[in-house]
Parts: structure tokens; C-alpha cells; sequence
């Protein structure tokens, strides 16, 4: 009775979910007593040298009793995790100070960051996630680092933004891949890497280069309305399923042929007539952006009004039409002469 009224007294840590991930989250720690916002040890995002010393302490505590629900966390300083032991990884909204380091080699459990705030460079470097890897609206503030790791399950960095250099070079994704409305500010590096399912790069923001080389795609690939400001690179790029690429805006022209070279051959190969004739369209845009004023002005008709009979049937009446025009304006003038 009297444990009872102590624990429902006892105040506890006011820290809230801000991710809409883990909104039943509850904190059972008591309050730091100079936290202004009545935070634990473990949320509190100001802590001192001694709270660091502490934290350090008590974190080592949890993983020694196979605790894994960071919600939230605040890690001050520089922590490696080995993620062998993980029955668990929550580290939605969770904020890491400094360079953190997972080594594994295996994640065996969903690697829960969603919301997470990388303030230093992130490294899961040759790392097996052998389920699902969720980093949904995740801030990488300096480098992103998954070289040579492998994601068996679904991988979801859905809004994430990437402000340093990213590298996913040799990275194999087994399922699908989902990048919809990232924004990568830095290089992106995902030169090697494997798609074996669907991977989508829609509406994305390649700030800096992006380096698809010699990456394989087994399954389609989707850019749909992403934009390249620099360069991008599909150079031995190997796609098996079909590019889709409406409104996708790349800055360089020659990078621009070649990508909707790709796509066209793509759905060439996949019997898409109709994305065929328009990607086409899209690389003799480019072509033509890069020749001189009379050049373009033929191939713009050319191109224009004569190709794509039959995706557009309508071009067939107008050229029809024309040179019906064309003739009727000859016999007026000319007549017919014996
Ligand atoms: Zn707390």
C-alpha cells in the first residue's frame, strides 16, 4: 500500500513522442532535478559532464539487461553499439550527439529510427539488417555511412534528409527500397549497390552528385519528379525492369540524354510504347538544347510533328493536312499545265 502511494506521487519524466511513431510512449524514469523540462537522465538533451558520466553508466546498465527502447535518447557523446545482442532497436526520435557506430555484424530485429536525429556522422558500415530498417523522416546532419550493408527486409527512409556525404556504395537492398521525398544536400554515392525489388526515388533532391554507377536494378526503379542539380551518373548502370521518370529534371544535358536513353531503352524492353516515344522525346530535347539555332528549329519539326505515329495518330491528320494545304496552294498559283 505504502509502495503504491510512493510511485503514484513520485513524479515522473515529462518527455512526450514528437515523431507520431511511438505516441504511447511513457517514460518511467524519474526527472533530473535541474532539468528544465522535468527530463530523465536518458531524454534530457542538456546534460552536464557529470550527466554524462551517468548516462554513460546507466546505458551500459540497460544493454547489460537487454534493455533496447532508446526512445527519445539523448547520447551525448561518441557509442559504439553492437547490435548482435539487440532482441530490439527503438531508437525512434532518438538524438545522437556526436559519431555513432553500429557494429554487428547482424541487426536482428527491425532497426526502429524513425524520427532520429544523427547530429554526427552515422555509421552502420558492412551491417546485416536481417529485417525491416526504418529511418522515415530520420536528419542525418554530417555523413551517412552504409557501405557493404545488406537490408533482407523493407528499407524506408521516407523524408529523410541526408545534409552530408551519403554513401550506400555495394549497399543490397533484397526488398523493396523506399527514398520517396529525401533530400540529399551532399554527394550521394550509391555506385555498386544492388536493387533486387521496386526502388523508389520519388520526388528527391540530389543536391550534389548522384552516382548510380554500376549500380543494378533488378526490378523497376522510379525517379518520378526528382530533380539531379548536379551531376548524375548511371555509367554500366544495369536496369531490368523499366525507369519511370515523369518530370524528373536533371541539370546537366549530357547526364540528361543518357538517363533517358536509359529509360527509353527500358521500356522498350518492356514493350511500353507509349513511356517509349515519350522518353524518346525527352532525349531529343536534350540533344537539341545542345545545337545551334537552325539545327534545332529543323529537328524541333522533325522531332515534333513527324515522330510518334503510332503513339499519336493526330500527327498523322496534321502532316496529312499540311501537305494537303501545300498542294491546293501550288495548283491555285501554278494550275495544271498540259
Ligand atoms: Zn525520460
Amino acid at each position: 500500500m505504502a509502495v503504491d502511494t510512493i510511485i503514484k506521487t513520485e513524479k515522473l519524466c515529462k518527455y512526450k513522442d514528437k515523431t507520431g511513431f511511438r505516441s504511447d510512449y511513457q517514460c518511467h524514469e524519474k526527472p533530473l532535478s535541474d532539468s528544465k523540462q522535468s527530463f530523465c537522465i536518458f531524454h534530457e538533451p542538456g546534460k552536464t559532464e557529470k550527466d554524462c558520466n551517468q548516462f554513460e553508466a546507466e546505458i551500459n546498465d540497460k544493454l547489460r539487461n537487454n534493455i533496447y527502447d532508446f526512445t527519445g535518447y539523448v547520447f551525448p557523446k561518441i557509442r559504439f553499439f553492437n547490435t548482435e545482442k539487440f532482441t530490439d532497436a527503438e531508437f525512434v526520435g532518438a538524438t545522437f550527439k556526436e559519431n555513432v557506430f553500429f557494429t554487428g555484424p547482424h541487426f536482428n530485429c527491425d532497426a526502429c529510427f524513425m524520427g532520429s536525429t544523427f547530429e554526427g556522422n552515422a555509421n552502420f558500415i558492412g551491417l546485416i539488417f536481417t529485417l525491416n530498417l526504418f529511418l522515415v523522416g530520420s536528419t542525418f546532419k554530417k555523413e551517412a555511412n552504409f557501405r557493404e550493408s545488406t537490408v533482407e527486409m523493407e528499407a524506408d527512409f521516407i523524408e529523410a534528409t541526408f545534409n552530408g556525404r551519403t554513401d550506400f556504395i555495394k549497399t543490397s537492398f533484397k526488398r523493396m527500397v523506399n527514398f520517396n521525398g529525401s533530400t540529399f544536400r551532399k554527394e550521394a554515392f550509391f555506385e555498386k549497390s544492388t536493387f533486387r525489388e521496386e526502388a523508389k526515388f520519388i520526388g528527391i533532391t540530389f543536391g550534389e552528385r548522384a552516382d548510380f554507377s554500376e549500380s543494378k536494378f533488378k526490378d523497376d526503379v522510379n525517379f518520378t519528379k526528382s530533380k539531379f542539380e548536379k551531376r548524375a551518373f548511371f555509367s554500366k548502370s544495369i536496369f531490368k525492369g523499366e525507369i519511370h521518370a515523369k518530370d524528373t529534371k536533371l541539370e546537366s544535358k549530357y547526364d540528361s540524354v543518357i538517363f533517358f536513353r536509359l529509360a527509353k531503352n527500358a521500356a522498350y524492353t518492356h514493350g511500353n510504347y507509349v513511356d517509349q516515344g515519350y522518353y524518346h522525346q525527352k532525349e531529343m530535347d536534350q540533344i537539341r538544347k545542345g545545337q545551334v539555332w537552325y539545327k534545332r528549329g529543323w529537328n524541333f519539326i522533325i522531332q515534333k510533328l513527324l515522330h510518334g505515329y503510332g503513339e499519336k495518330p493526330i500527327n498523322v491528320f496534321i502532316t496529312a493536312l499540311i501537305v494537303i494545304l501545300i498542294s491546293s496552294l501550288f495548283f491555285s498559283i501554278f494550275g495544271i499545265h498540259e
